[in-house]
């Protein structure tokens, strides 16, 4: 088993990534579950892979598994559920000293998150992220939210887990499509800030893939410790440095806009995407050379992930992608910044890049 600090002032918690964590659940939150009863939030898909081991891990260790199984889908991470969920929890007495567990991909950690933020005002919450999306990016930092009719994640906190537990077993259970989505926030790490890392997938992300345990473990925990660092140094995304987080995600957002935010494109799918963009951008602005954006090409399609937008039947210009663009939360005072590449990775924030300039290569 791995183990990550995140070193967030106040507030710190750990990682723990290993494989047969929940089986060991109990253990793992020695000193957390106060009362027998056990107020766990999941979705029906992992709750029909991963509900039993939960219900013997808790029965166990002497506690109680109290459920609340909401339907897959990221139409979950909305104002209705959120208020029904808060309902419950206040029904099963929960109090502010208890620990909600959330088990699930992002919808349900996103979303368990902000529901224990304003429980009570703020109530302690364990994330037990069964994506690999989940295990490497979005169950670690604090940020919680839901959608609303007006965009994705404009309503939420920042609201830190007091533990997150990343069982590597949960990723056998996951579709192959969904592993390969969460896989894009992995490399990710490699691009925007670590050349070695970026190498290292290069040579194992096959193997990783297919199930080794020791690459899965590797790769985890270096994609965690990445985001760890990159929080303590920025936790609530005022310095910048947690922006180039966003690498692939300006580029990506506009993909999933307008490919309607359906599951035509995962998130994990317009990222990957969004950043063989911003590297081939990069290189057509002289950053870096071209032949570094296509290796990033090159590594995701030897994997059987899309590299390349003419696959999507966008049915659009370089305009219309570079208007959702400005639609982006991430967008400041009338500028938007774009994360670029000086190289595999080595990601910085560029403010000063036209707009005209994205439309156009964008239509190429
Ligand atoms: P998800 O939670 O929708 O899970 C994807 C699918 O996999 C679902 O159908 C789910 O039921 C299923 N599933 C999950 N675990 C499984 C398992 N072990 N076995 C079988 N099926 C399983 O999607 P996601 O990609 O994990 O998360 C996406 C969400 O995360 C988005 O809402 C996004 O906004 C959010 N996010 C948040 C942050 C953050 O910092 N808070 C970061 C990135 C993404
Ligand atoms: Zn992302």
């Amino acid at each position: 088993m791995a183990v990550i600090p995140v070193a967030i002032a106040g507030a710190p918690y750990e990682v723990r990534v290993g494989t047969g964590l929940l089986v060991g659940l109990v253990d793992q939150c020695r000193g957390k579950l106060r009362k027998r009863r056990v107020p766990i939030i999941t979705d029906a898909n992992v709750h029909a892979a991963w509900g039993a081991v939960i219900e013997n891990a808790l029965h166990e260790g002497g506690h109680e598994a109290v459920w609340r199984i909401l339907p897959p889908g990221e139409a979950t991470k909305g104002w209705d559920q959120l208020a029904a969920t808060l309902d419950w929890l206040l029904a099963e007495e929960v109090e502010r000293g208890d620990h909600i567990l959330a088990l699930g991909g992002g919808v349900i950690g996103d979303l368990t998150g902000f529901a224990a933020a304003v429980l009570k005002r703020g109530c302690h919450f364990i994330q037990l992220p069964t994506t690999l999306l989940a295990q490497v990016d979005s169950s670690v930092g604090g940020k919680t939210a839901i959608n609303t009719s007006a965009g994705k994640n404009l309503v939420g906190a920042f609201h830190q887990p007091s533990l997150v537990l990343a069982d590597l077993a949960v990723l056998d259970t996951l579709p192959r499509r969904e592993l390969l989505a969460g896989y894009a926030e992995v490399v990710k790490y490699g691009l925007l800030g670590d050349a070695d890392f970026f190498a290292w997938c290069d040579a194992n992300a096959a193997a990783m893939l297919a199930g080794d345990p020791a690459l899965r473990e590797y790769a985890v925990a270096h994609s965690v410790a990445a985001k760890a660092r990159i929080v303590a140094e920025d936790e609530r995304e005022t310095t910048g440095a947690r922006a180039l987080l966003n690498l692939g995600h300006t580029f990506g957002h506009a993909l999933e806009a307008q490919t309607g935010f359906s599951d035509h494109l995962l998130h994990g799918e317009a990222v990957a995407l969004g950043m063989v963009l911003a590297a081939r951008f990069s290189a057509t602005r002289g950053l870096m050379p071209m032949a570094s954006a296509e290796h990033i090409a090159a590594h995701l399609r030897a994997l059987g992930m899309a590299a390349d937008i003419s696959g999507l039947s966008l049915n659009c210009d370089g305009r219309s992608l570079v208007a959702h663009m400005l639609h982006d939360k991430k967008m400041d005072a009338g500028t938007l910044p774009f994360v670029l590449l000086r190289g595999i990775g080595e990601a910085f924030l560029a403010r000063d890049v036209a707009l005209d300039d994205v439309a156009a290569f964008l239509d190429k």
